[in-house]
């Protein structure tokens, strides 16, 4: 977890990695539908290109039928998900079905000015369509009213592991790696 620019899909890609499990990231998803102009790509684009989510039924669906692909067997990280008090219990109902429980939460903290710098700079080089100043503060907006509560959430279930995301990729992922629990791969 983290606000728009903390770092998640970098991070994610890279301890994923270190861990030897899949990485998955539902916005990397949404835009691989998007460009590909499937049906699912055209529910997303709009909310996408807005700032806001998409709506959680779709989302959900669509990380229900991820999970159950063969690679996330071993297990799984995920980027940008859950993003919603629905997207938790969902969650909750997905991992009690497969039998796997979450190990840690990580959240990327990074401080606000920060964020946009990094944002902006993302805007000029991955050309993001939404990575402009209005959408980004939309984004911002949006994970404040309804991802932040899903902090409390997993700190109240001993689960939350905070990292400090400023830096370069090497020394966030360095910590993150010090921070996960032994049960998450930790240490392999
Ligand atoms: P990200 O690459 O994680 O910043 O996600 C880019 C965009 O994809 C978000 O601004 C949302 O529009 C959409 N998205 C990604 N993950 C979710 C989610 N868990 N719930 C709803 N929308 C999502």
């Amino acid at each position: 977890m983290g606000p728009p620019g903390a770092g998640k899909g970098t991070q994610a890609e890279v301890v994923a990695s270190r861990l030897g499990i899949a990485a998955i990231s539902t916005g990397d998803i949404f835009r691989r539908h998007a460009d590909l102009g499937s049906e699912l790509g055209r529910q997303a684009q709009g909310y996408m290109d807005a700032g806001d989510y998409v709506p959680d039924e779709v989302t959900n669906a669509m990380v229900r039928e991820r999970l159950g692909e063969d690679d996330a067997r071993p297990g799984f990280l995920l980027d940008g998900y859950p993003r919603t008090t629905a997207q938790v219990d969902e969650l909750d109902g997905m991992l009690c079905d497969l039998g796997s429980p979450l190990d840690a939460v990580v959240l990327l903290e990074v401080d606000g000015e920060e964020l946009i710098d990094r944002l902006l700079k993302r805007a000029r080089t991955e050309n993001r369509t939404d990575d402009t100043e209005s959408v980004i503060r939309r984004r911002q907006e949006v994970f404040a009213e309804q991802t932040e509560p899903l902090v409390d959430v997993y700190e109240r279930r001993g689960l939350l592991v905070r990292v400090d995301g400023e830096g370069d990729v090497d020394e966030v992922l360095a910590r993150v790696l010090a921070a996960l629990p032994e049960r998450a791969g930790n240490g392999r």
